[in-house]
């Protein structure tokens, strides 16, 4: 979905959302009916979070280059160091 901008002689600006390439040149005004006129602006992608952005970004690069390990960590787990941890359950 893609938000176009209207703009209706007697609400003025209104935003339509609508599937992107199905904005027509003009639209009757959800508030009045009033028909109203298209407005071409810029992209609004600032509306878009920062972090979904980044997200989205490391999503994508890691469907596309994996990370996988090839080994298993350089040093042994640190041993506990209460004694009573060493009758927890172990996995
Ligand atoms: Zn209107």
């Amino acid at each position: 979905m893609v938000t176009y901008q209207y703009r209706c002689p007697g609400c003025g600006d209104v935003d339509v959302r609508r599937p992107m390439g199905d904005a027509s040149a003009r639209l009757p005004c959800p508030h009045c009916g009033t028909a109203a006129r298209r407005v071409f602006t810029s992209p609004r992608t600032r509306l878009v979070a920062p972090g979904l952005v980044a997200a989205l970004d490391t999503a994508g690069a890691s469907a596309e280059n994996p990370q996988v390990a090839t080994r298993g960590p350089e040093r042994p787990a640190p041993r506990l160091a209460h004694p009573l941890h060493a009758r927890l359950p172990r996995p």
